[in-house]
């Protein structure tokens, strides 16, 4: 392992660097080196690591689920998030279960606290505190990287994880300077080298809102919102013990007023008078956008979010802007409860570079540059969870080129991540990309509740996995197969004891011999209701388990229909296709489908089919083609 050297190079040789301590970083480390590789994450400042450039919450509609899958994979999110998060709740709760989401506000010092804490006590993991200022490629091949100091790290495998960094600008009004996220200094001797390399670098933005000081809002004329109770716990391991002390966020709106000192300010806003060139993000836009695109509207919500138990700056979530400051004092100024406002940190926006995901395997390695992975922002991904997950992915696969072995990813049916890796190396992104339900199209089966079920034997299998979560999900799976054979050998008939409690809660009348699960899979009763009648009771006191049993009851048809679906889907998916390939060379073929493929170059039948514009009769097509090839 370790080599002796010269004087401006380490010691030791890694396995694995990863560069960037944040969301994609920690976790890339942590998975590398809980796979036994020998792991170095370089990060600018220790400090900072598993810090939240942005709002401080974690999950939400489709990134619960990552987050959730991240955990059943061994990850740290989702503990750090039971141990620094200070308002729970769980959004579309009246919805069906698979879209159903986990969100925490969370205390930002406790969050980099818990991701601290874990990086620090993980075997196999060491940290450094230096910029990268080049990466080291000998022929195609990353063999290291050098620091800002001149100091030389070698090794096998490399994750690029470095966040909104990459040459990135800030601006606030017309005012711009370079930096990394407001109080860290950009990458730019890195950005410089990597658009040497052979991987296309285009420009994204992104903005965040002005803090303000909690001492000087008027809460009492804002609406409260506690968080859920019972508290939801975000880990597969967590039992809520670890949640820090809860506390309510709040409700409050913009007016006209606010709307019209928006727009007088549009002509100094570095959005509107063309100063940003980078695309933001549609789905989480700054409050000019939203003046602009919905100008019908004349109010919109702001979720007012402390930033923790032990600070009074306050997260205004809704008003993301690069306005000029002063507009943006008068605009927060205009809100219902921020009259006497004081704005600690300025909102600003951010350019920075990121590249084209369609350059990546889908194990996120460089198709260009051998074992080089990219992960996080700079694949064209906005969200600490759609960053996480994407780490997680870099890094296994980083530990498993390094044994030798196959890449893995999960496939589409399998979890969001594979929804996620397959998008952005298909089809790419053209603003920043955020996670949603509706980009699943197994969403039934992609649900938070069954994450560890889909992942977490893989994730043992790859090492990924410790002794105590393997233990904790084979006693759940065995409590979920013995209650439910239990359920199915509970016979009820309409002279049993236990009928008139039954019929309290059903319909219509038992009128002939029925199982427990039967029961259960009429839509007015909980499992919770039916093991609440003595004769069926008592039932699992393991909360996961029982929410499993009630799920996969329920949803039994539609669940087998999903996986008959899958099965039909992956017969062609996972058919490879020539690694570079003139498709013009098919017969038949349109102009239009020629000019996509050759420019995608597919690795597989299921990636060509998903490129917008490809029909299902050229992929008939290639597979004749393929088929005569032999
Ligand atoms: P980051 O969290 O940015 O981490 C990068 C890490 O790399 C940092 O630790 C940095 O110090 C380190 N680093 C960088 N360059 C080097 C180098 N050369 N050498 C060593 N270390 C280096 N997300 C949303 O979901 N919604 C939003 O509204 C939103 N708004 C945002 C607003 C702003 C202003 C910013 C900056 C981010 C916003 N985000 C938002 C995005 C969110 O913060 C990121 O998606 C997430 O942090 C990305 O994680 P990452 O690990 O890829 O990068």
């Amino acid at each position: 392992m370790s080599s002796s050297t010269g004087n401006n190079t380490y010691h030791q040789h890694f396995d694995v660097i990863v560069i960037g301590g944040g969301h994609a970083g920690t976790e890339a480390a942590l998975a590398a080196a809980r796979m036994g590789s020998s792991t170095l994450l370089l990060t600018h400042n220790i400090e900072t690591l598993g810090q939240m450039s942005c709002n401080p919450a974690i999950g939400g509609i489709g990134k619960g689920h990552l987050v959730k899958e991240i955990d059943a994979l061994g990850g740290a999110m989702a503990i750090a998030a039971d141990r620094a998060g200070i308002q729970f709740r769980t959004l579309n709760s009246s919805k069906g279960p698979a879209v159903r989401a986990t969100r925490a506000q969370a205390d930002r010092q406790l969050y980099r606290a818990a991701i601290r804490e874990t990086l620090e006590n993980q075997p196999n993991l060491s940290l450094f505190q230096q910029a990268c200022d080049d990466l080291i490629v000998e022929q195609d091949r990353v063999v290291g990287v050098v620091t800002q100091m001149g100091l030389k790290f070698s090794a096998k495998t490399v994750v690029l994880t470095v966040g909104t960094f990459l040459g990135g600008q800030i601006h606030i009004g017309l005012e711009n300077y370079q930096g990394g996220r407001a109080g860290d200094p950009p990458a730019n001797n890195l950005a410089k080298r990597l658009r040497e390399l052979p991987v296309r670098v285009d420009r994204l933005k992104t903005g965040t809102p002005p803090r303000v000081d909690a001492k000087t809002i008027d809460f009492s004329v804002m609406q409260e919102q506690p968080g859920d109770q019972p508290t939801p716990i975000f880990s597969f391991m967590g039992d809520g013990s670890d949640h820090p002390r809860q506390v309510p966020c709040y409700i409050t709106h913009t007016n006209e007023r606010t709307h019209d000192i928006i727009k007088s300010g549009l002509d100094r806003s570095p959005m509107y008078s063309g100063i940003i060139e980078g695309v933001g993000p549609r789905y989480c836009p700054s409050i000019e956008d939203k003046v602009i695109r919905f100008a019908d509207k004349n109010s919109h919500q702001i979720f007012v979010e402390p930033e923790g138990l032990t600070t009074h700056e306050v997260y205004p979530n809704g008003i993301s802007t690069s306005l000029p400051f002063d507009v943006q004092v008068e605009l927060v100024r205009s809100i219902k409860g921020f009259e006497n406002a004081h704005i600690t940190r300025p909102g600003y926006a951010i350019e920075y570079d990121f590249f084209d995901p369609r350059d990546l395997k889908q194990s996120l390695e460089t198709k260009y540059i051998h074992g080089l992975f990219f992960a996080g922002q700079i694949n064209g991904t906005t969200g600490y969870e759609e960053a996480g997950a994407q780490g997680l992915v870099a890094g296994l696969n980083a530990a498993l080129q390094v044994q030798g072995k196959d890449s893995w990813a999960p496939r589409r049916d399998q979890a969001y991540m594979g929804v996620l890796i397959d998008d952005l190396s298909t089809l790419g992104t053209k603003e920043p990309y955020r996670m949603f339900t509706s980009r699943a199209e197994y969403r039934l089966l992609l649900r938070e509740d069954n994450a560890d079920i889909r992942l977490t034997e893989q994730g043992r299998k790859l090492g990924l996995v410790d002794d105590a979560r393997w233990a904790r999900f084979q006693a759940k799976m065995e409590a979920i197969e013995s209650e439910q054979k239990r359920l199915r050998g509970t016979w009820l008939y309409p002279n049993h004891a236990a009928a008139d409690a039954i019929n309290k809660l059903v319909k219509k009348p038992i009128s002939r011999e029925v199982n427990a699960e039967e029961l259960l899979r009429r839509p007015e009763i909980t499992y919770k209701d039916l093991v609440a009648i003595e004769e069926i009771g008592p039932g699992l006191d393991d909360a996961q388990a029982a929410e499993q049993v009630e799920i996969q009851t329920k949803y039994a048809g539609y669940i087998t229909r999903q996986h008959d679906e899958i099965a039909r889907q992956l017969r062609h998916e996972n058919t490879l296709l020539p690694a570079t390939f003139d498709y013009a060379s098919i017969n038949g073929l349109s102009n239009e489908v020629i000019a996509k493929l050759n420019q995608h170059q597919p690795e597989t039948v299921g990636k060509a089919a998903r490129i917008s514009g490809i029909t299902p009769a050229a992929i008939s097509m290639l597979l004749v083609h393929l088929k005569k090839q032999g």
